[in-house]
């Protein structure tokens, strides 16, 4: 029983066996407000979502919304807590939530609300769709040609908190083992960090995109590392990447090596392509060839880096979407943070939670809904309606608030 999440009475949950979901027609998902501009996208974003499952099923299907609490919210209803536990079990009990973004509360013991949501459900896969929806304003001449999907793990890596501090007890405890015991050599009072990549960690995310890549039709995954320098961690992602695609999808992945050896450079039929970049050329190749890349799979810090560098050809954070993923649940997000001097304003851009909204639909299967509000939105674009920030960077074009824009999207749909 919960004590103060509801859940609707004429929903249904989502229900998983043997890795399978099943979702009913009724759903009852999870929404996370938000702190900050979070009440006013997620307001907007929820009559979109509504309108385009009611337009697409004609009542067949609704989305069942339960209100969970995080953040600024949550400490208000929950004594102080950020993080209640509630959500997390209500999360766990729905297997799908969509939430607006949170303000890190200071001196509370979190790196970060979202950190501590990763971690506590073992989200290990950030999934990052970057494309361009016409009429977005991009610095590219041609942003068309970006339409890829980056995997980026989420527990390891440098990531992973494990630092000392330079002059630290342990600072010198570990310095002194290293050089001693392991003849390392660097200089004095060195801050220290270790990065762990491990196969089991590499694996299941290079599965993912694997998966993902054969569920959705694309043609490629390419594993990013810096491999040639780090040879142990980053060279082993790459080596257990290639490992996972062989020993588990061997029937219908073949190596770029293969593509040319045995297959003259032309893609066969049902074969998806596993490929590898170095993560510096990658920077750049997502800029000079975007269209070479489909699904990328990465580790923490470089996706990080790559997920933001790769938005902001497209648009930018106020429109990128995201979700975080265990093997069976999925917390869709806003990417962007709480943008306090614009909260309460009906200013910012809901884009960013909107089409995180459109994944969860696909990833739902409900493919019609999430077209419907993919089709509608350029036209509204080309009706030159936009939030200000677009409107900064368009000719002509007519800047209305978040709910607004909102009203202009439903009527499209
Ligand atoms: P921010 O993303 O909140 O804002 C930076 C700037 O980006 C804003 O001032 C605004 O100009 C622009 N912006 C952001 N979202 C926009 C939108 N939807 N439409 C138009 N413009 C938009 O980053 P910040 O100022 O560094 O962080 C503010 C707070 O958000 C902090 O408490 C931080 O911890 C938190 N944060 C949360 C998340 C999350 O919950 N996922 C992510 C990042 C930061």
């Amino acid at each position: 029983a919960y004590k103060h999440v509801r859940l609707p009475e004429d929903g249904q949950k989502i229900t998983v066996e043997n890795d399978t979901m099943h979702v009913p027609d009724n759903p009852i998902l999870g929404f996370v407000e938000g702190d900050g501009i979070g009440p006013d996208i997620s307001k907007a974003c929820l009559r979109i979502w509504d309108a385009a499952v009611e337009k697409a099923y004609g009542g067949k299907r609704k989305i069942h919304w339960a209100e969970l609490y995080m953040g600024e919210k949550a400490a208000g209803i929950y004594n102080g807590d950020y993080f209640p536990d509630e959500t997390l079990e209500a999360i766990k009990d729905l297997w799908v939530a969509i939430k607006g973004p949170l303000t890190t509360p200071v001196g509370e013991g979190f790196r970060s609300l979202n950190v501590a949501l990763r971690q506590s459900l073992d989200l290990y896969a950030c999934v990052r769709p970057v494309r361009h929806y016409a009429g977005v304003p991009s610095p590219l001449k041609d942003p068309g040609k970006v339409d890829v999907v980056i995997f980026r793990e989420n527990t390891e890596d440098v990531y992973a908190g494990l630092e000392w501090q330079s002059g630290s007890d342990d600072n010198k405890k570990l310095a002194k083992f290293l050089r001693e015991e392991m003849g390392a050599e660097f200089f004095e009072d060195a801050g220290l960090g270790v990065k762990p990549i491990s196969e089991f960690g590499s694996k299941r995310l290079v599965r993912k995109a694997i998966q993902y890549a054969i569920d959705n039709g694309r043609e490629s995954v390419t594993l990013v590392h810096k491999g040639n320098i780090m040879k142990f961690t980053e060279g082993a992602f790459r080596a257990w990447g290639y490992e996972v695609a062989r020993e588990e999808f061997g029937h219908c992945t073949i190596t770029e090596d293969q593509l040319y050896s045995e297959y003259n450079g032309r893609q066969p039929e049902g074969k998806i392509v596993i490929k590898d970049r170095i993560a510096d050329i990658i920077f750049q190749l997502m800029l000079l060839r975007p269209d070479d890349f489909d699904v990328l799979a990465t580790m923490n810090l470089n996706g990080d880096y790559l997920s933001d560098a790769a938005a902001a050809e497209v648009g930018g954070i106020g429109i990128a979407p995201g979700a975080n993923m265990s093997d069976n649940i999925a917390v869709f997000e806003a990417t962007h943070g709480t943008a306090p001097k614009y909260a309460d304003k009906n200013k910012v851009n809901p884009g960013s939670l909107l089409f995180s909204g459109v994944n969860m639909l696909e990833y739902l299967g409900w493919q019609e809904a999430a077209d419907l509000i993919s089709l509608a939105y350029p036209e509204v674009l080309a009706d030159g309606i936009v939030t200000y920030d677009f409107a900064r960077n368009m000719e002509g074009a007519t800047e209305v608030g978040t709910s607004q824009f909102a009203d202009a999207l439903i009527e499209q749909i």
